[in-house]
C-alpha cells in the first residue's frame, strides 16, 4: 500500500473522486459469510473420503476469503474503475494500435447460435461456423493479395512461428532447412523469438540514415544459409520500406523467403497487397487492425497467410469449402502440425469478420487513410516541440524522442496519465533513444487529438521550467510509479507476498 497516491494517503481519506480505496479480496468478508444459498438436500449426505481416495481430496485452505455476492460485484467493479481502456480515454500506444472496438462485434459475437456452439460439434452441425471462417480467410486473402490463410494462431507471435515453421518446412522439403534469419534491427522482439524458436540463428541488419532497411548491408548478408528476412512494413517506425521491391528481389534471388510482420496493416490496408511486393508469408494481429479487444495478454488472434509455394505445410485443420459444405481437412501429411486447441480464438474471429464486413472495401481503405492523417497531424503539431530522429514521411504512426526535452521519456508518459491519457509506447523501437511512439489510430477525433497535442507541449513546458516536479507523476491514480519488472514477474496476488 505504499504506492497509495498522495491524495488518498495524505489526507487519509477513503476516496479520490469516485475511485474508492480497496483492500485486497482477502481482507474482506467474514467467517460464514456465502454467496449462494442452496435448497436442502433431498438425498442421504455421503461424505467424500467414501468415494474418493485421500490424495485426491485437497485439505481446507486456509484465509480463504468468505463474501457475499455483493462483496464480490463490489469489490471487482471498484478493480475495474482503476484500468485504463480505451472506451474510457484515448490510448495512444504506438504499434499496438489501440482502435476502438465498434459495440457491434460484441452483439454478433454474443449471438447464441455462435457463443453456445460447442467446439468439438461436427461439421454437420458447424456449418454456420465453418462458413464465417472459410469467409473470414477469403476477406483477408483480399486483403492482403495473398494465397491461402490460417486463422488458427492465437496471436502476432504465434502467427510469426506458425510462418517460420512453414518456412522451415519448405526449406527442407527442398533438401536445406538452412541456419539464419535476417531481421532489421528495428524489429519488435517477438521476431527474433520466433525465429530462434525454429533453431535459427538471428542475424540483424542496421538501418540506415532513413530508419529503412540498409539495401547494401542486405546484399552483404543475405546468402544461401539463410531462410529467410523478417521485416515489418511499414515498420515499428511508421515508415514504409520503399525498396520493398528491390528487398524481396535480394532475396529471393538467394532462394530465401521473405517474412512479413504485417502487425502495421493499419496503415495500409485496401492501399498495397502486400502479396504483391514479394511477401511469402505475412501475419496480421485481427486484434489491432481489425478491432477485436486487446490488452492485458489476449486473447487475441494472429491468421498466418501465406502464398501456394507454402500450402502443403498450413497448420492443420485447414478450413475448406467442398461443394456447398464447409469442412476442417484433417488430411495433410506435410503440415507443420496444428497449433492450437479447435479452431483458435473463434470469438476473435467473429469479431474481425463484422468489423471488415461493416466496413466493406471502401471503409477499410478509409480507415487506413484516417488512421494516416491523424498520426500525421499529431506529427505536424508536435513537431516544433519534439525531436523527430528520422525525417522520412510517416504513416500511422510517429516517432519522436526526448532529446532536448527537459525531463525524461519515462516522465512524460507518467505525467500524462494524470492528464487522462494512456502513454504512448516508449523506449521502443530500440534503435530510437528515448523513443515516443504515438499511435493515434483512425477512431480518434480531431478534438480528442487536440487535447493530447496541448497536453505534451504543456508537459514540455512544464518539463523546461521545472523538471524536478516530475519526479512523484503520476499524482491521481491508485499506483504510481511501482517496480515495473517486478510487479510483472513477482505479482503479490495474496495479501501477505505469500
Ligand atoms: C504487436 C506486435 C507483434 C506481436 O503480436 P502479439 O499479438 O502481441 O503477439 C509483432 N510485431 C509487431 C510489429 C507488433 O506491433
Amino acid at each position: 500500500m505504499n504506492n497509495q497516491n498522495k491524495i488518498s494517503s495524505d489526507s487519509k481519506i477513503a476516496t479520490a473522486g469516485l475511485i474508492f480505496e480497496e483492500p485486497v479480496v482477502f481482507e474482506l468478508g467474514s467467517p460464514g459469510r456465502k454467496a449462494y444459498s442452496l435448497p436442502a438436500c433431498d438425498v442421504p449426505e455421503i461424505e467424500l473420503e467414501t468415494l474418493l481416495p485421500a490424495d485426491e481430496i485437497r485439505g481446507p485452505i486456509k484465509e480463504l476469503p468468505e463474501l457475499s455476492e455483493l462483496d464480490v460485484v463490489r469489490h471487482y467493479t471498484r478493480l475495474s474503475q482503476w484500468n485504463f481502456s480505451i472506451d474510457t480515454n484515448f490510448y495512444p500506444l504506438g504499434s499496438c494500435t489501440m482502435k476502438y472496438n465498434p459495440k457491434i462485434n460484441e452483439t454478433l459475437a454474443r449471438l447464441p447460435g455462435f457463443a453456445g456452439h460447442h467446439p468439438i460439434s461436427s461439421d454437420d452441425d458447424s456449418q454456420g461456423s465453418l462458413q464465417l471462417m472459410f469467409e473470414l480467410q477469403e476477406c483477408l486473402k483480399e486483403i492482403s493479395g495473398m494465397d491461402h490463410v490460417s486463422l488458427q494462431p492465437a496471436a502476432g507471435a504465434q502467427g510469426e512461428f506458425a510462418g517460420m515453421l512453414m518456412i522451415q518446412a519448405y526449406h527442407a522439403a527442398q533438401g536445406n532447412p538452412r541456419k539464419k534469419v535476417l531481421l532489421p534491427d528495428s524489429a519488435h522482439g517477438t521476431n527474433p523469438a520466433s525465429a530462434t524458436l525454429c533453431g535459427y540463428k538471428s542475424v540483424q541488419i542496421p538501418s540506415n540514415s532513413e530508419g529503412l532497411i540498409d539495401i547494401d548491408k542486405l546484399e552483404a548478408f543475405m546468402d544461401e544459409e539463410t531462410a529467410a528476412i523478417m521485416l515489418t512494413n511499414p515498420n515499428t517506425l511508421g515508415m514504409f520500406e520503399k525498396d520493398i521491391l528491390k528487398i524481396t528481389e535480394i532475396v529471393h534471388r538467394k532462394g530465401g523467403l521473405v517474412y512479413c510482420d504485417g502487425a502495421n496493416l493499419n496503415a495500409v490496408m485496401g492501399i498495397v497487397k502486400m502479396g504483391q511486393m514479394g511477401i511469402d508469408v505475412l501475419h496480421i494481429n485481427l486484434h489491432k487492425t481489425f478491432s477485436t479487444p486487446h490488452g492485458g495478454g489476449g486473447p487475441g488472434a494472429g491468421p498466418v497467410c501465406i502464398k501456394n509455394i507454402l500450402e502443403p505445410y498450413l497448420p492443420k485443420p485447414v478450413v475448406e469449402k467442398k461443394g456447398h459444405k464447409y469442412i476442417l481437412n484433417y488430411d495433410r501429411p506435410e503440415s507443420v502440425g496444428k497449433l492450437k486447441v479447435f479452431n483458435g480464438n473463434f470469438g476473435m474471429l467473429l469479431r474481425a469478420y463484422v468489423y471488415i464486413r461493416t466496413l466493406g472495401p471502401e471503409g477499410i481503405l478509409e480507415a487506413a487513410q484516417s488512421a494516416v492523417l491523424n498520426a500525421n497531424y499529431i506529427r505536424a503539431k508536435l513537431k516544433d516541440t519534439f525531436h523527430l530522429p528520422f525525417t522520412g514521411a510517416s504513416l500511422h504512426e510517429c516517432v519522436f524522442n526526448d532529446k532536448g526535452q527537459g525531463i525524461t521519456t519515462m516522465d512524460f508518459a507518467k505525467e500524462l496519465i494524470d492528464h487522462g491519457f494512456h502513454p504512448p509506447t516508449v523506449y521502443f523501437p530500440l534503435i530510437v533513444k528515448g523513443a515516443l511512439m504515438i499511435e493515434p489510430t483512425e477512431t480518434e477525433s480531431k478534438e480528442t487529438l487536440d487535447m493530447f497535442i496541448e497536453a505534451m507541449k504543456s508537459i514540455a513546458k512544464k518539463g523546461q521550467e521545472d523538471p524536478e516536479s516530475f519526479h512523484d507523476a503520476p499524482r491521481l491514480p491508485k499506483v504510481s510509479r511501482p517496480d515495473e519488472a517486478r510487479a510483472a514477474r513477482q505479482p503479490i496476488l495474496r495479501w501477505g507476498g505469500c
